[in-house]
């Protein structure tokens, strides 16, 4: 029941207590009782009305003061909101001079809350970018909005910090701009964050760059070594076939270990070559249909004679039903010298072995086993990243770059393949390539 409700009610009483009284004005003595019993009839359902009136009023009265305390509670919340948030904010005229403002505001602002008050923000603005400032202030005026506007706050004693505020405009009902509510985001951490990742992005640019310089670098000069190499080689192999007639033993001596060194060295210097083309992506595939059998076998025949100098047996086993293949014979080649040259330089007794089979119909594999001195499973990842070389005190005394198996891994991958390796310490380790039987023209193009 409302106001009005009650009021309408209250004058119904009172009409019935004016007709009451005019019928009592009117009567004769004769009829008193009986209108003195209507009197009381009356009297008594209008006491009632007012009775219900009341309660529903004292109903509402209690409605009306939950929904106080409800409404107080709430803005008491939103109070604390606005006080304990973590962003500034900030009420403001239209013309920017500071009316509200949360104690974040004053935190960021260095000034205690109660000064803060009916001063222009303008003044809390770096001195470079007040006029900027002014300018989308004016724009607010208008009717504008801003998001993440980034400007540099000077508080009042601390340093300057990087701020982004958010503006809106509230307006009064004549359309007219009546005061702006800003808030203000510290973004100092963010902006950190942002020159850090500029800076690492211009040292990796750097680098990428230092690394293209470096393996061209790498190109150029494993180039120029490789041809006086070749002179050397040629030269002391034409010595040494003239040994019989013309050197003494000593001589031939020499002439044996300058090529043997040579031939060495070559080795290196064409690894680094291959490895810095990989790195350049310089590298292109020669693809063409070959016999996988006949290429393991060949292989095998040209290092048996360095099995043989360290008196290990060299098997073969080939199991292969359709031996064609379709990939990069002289790479794969380079591939199996590497793990047949390796497994011979980790052997001291026992033997190698190769087993090519077919995995399925469109999938080969070869394998390299050998009996020597093994590696640990916690190495074994580590073994096909370049320059790695392990358990240097065994291992070192044998040469190499420690580029041999990143080189093979590589071009496995680029001719679509894998290399997988098992190994025990002390007992022996298993090297299989495997490779599809042709290689998907699209794939090979990609890569
Ligand atoms: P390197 O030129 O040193 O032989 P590789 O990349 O071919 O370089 O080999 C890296 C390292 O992996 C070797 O130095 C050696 O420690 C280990 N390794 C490779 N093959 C074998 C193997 N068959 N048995 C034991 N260790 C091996």
């Amino acid at each position: 029941m409302n106001t009005n409700e009650f009021t309408q009610q209250m004058k119904k009483v009172y009409n019935r207590a004016g007709n009451l009284y005019q019928r009592a004005g009117e009567s004769h003595v004769i009829e008193y009782p009986a209108l003195l019993v209507d009197s009381l009839e009356e009297l008594r359902t209008s006491l009632e009305e007012l009775r219900v009136a009341e309660e529903e009023l004292r109903q509402q009265n209690e409605e009306l003061q939950s929904t106080r305390e409800t409404v107080e509670a709430e803005r008491q919340r939103y109070q604390e909101l606005f006080e304990f948030a973590p962003d500034g904010y900030l009420v403001t005229d239209a013309d920017g001079t500071i009316r509200e403002a949360n104690r974040a505001a004053a935190d960021l602002l260095g000034i205690a809350h109660n000064y803060l008050m009916g001063k222009p923000l303008i003044i809390f603005i770096s001195q470079e970018e007040r006029r900027a400032f002014r300018t989308k202030l004016l724009r607010l005026r208008e009717g504008g909005s801003e998001r993440e506007w980034e400007v540099v706050v000077k508080p009042r004693r601390d340093n300057c910090f990087h701020a982004a505020l958010t503006v809106a405009s509230v307006r009064d009902r004549q359309d007219k701009v009546v005061s702006l509510r800003w808030i203000m985001r510290d973004i100092t951490a963010r902006k950190e964050a942002e020159e850090k990742i500029r800076t690492y992005h211009l040292q990796n640019l750097q680098l990428q760059e230092a690394s293209r310089l470096k393996s061209q670098f790498l190109a150029l000069m494993s180039h120029e070594l490789r041809t006086p190499m070749n002179a050397i080689i040629g030269f002391s192999q034409l010595l040494l076939r003239q040994r019989n007639h013309h050197l003494p033993p000593s001589q031939a001596n020499m002439v044996e270990r300058i090529l043997n060194s040579g031939k060495h060295l070559l080795k290196m210097i064409e690894e680094i070559l291959d490895f810095s083309k990989l790195e350049a992506g310089r590298l292109d595939l020669d693809l063409a249909e070959f016999n996988v059998a006949a290429l393991v076998m060949e292989t095998v025949e040209e290092l048996r004679c360095l099995a043989e100098q360290k008196q290990l047996e060299l098997n073969i086993q080939c199991c292969l039903d359709n031996p064609c293949v379709v990939n990069d014979k002289a790479r794969l080649r380079q591939v199996l010298i590497n793990l047949i040259s390796n497994a011979i330089k980790f052997t001291d007794s026992g033997s190698i072995s190769l087993e090519a089979q077919e995995l399925s119909d469109n999938r080969v594999a070869i394998a390299v086993k050998d009996t020597g001195i093994g590696i640990d499973q916690s190495d074994l990842q580590q073994i096909f990243q370049e320059f790695r070389q392990l358990n240097q005190s065994l291992t070192r005394d044998k040469g190499g770059t420690g580029l041999g198996l990143a080189i093979s891994d590589r071009l496995v991958r680029m001719m679509q393949g894998k290399i997988k390796v098992e190994s025990q310490l002390g007992e022996g380790s298993t090297f299989q390539v495997e490779l599809p039987r042709q290689i998907p023209v699209e794939l090979e193009v990609l890569s």
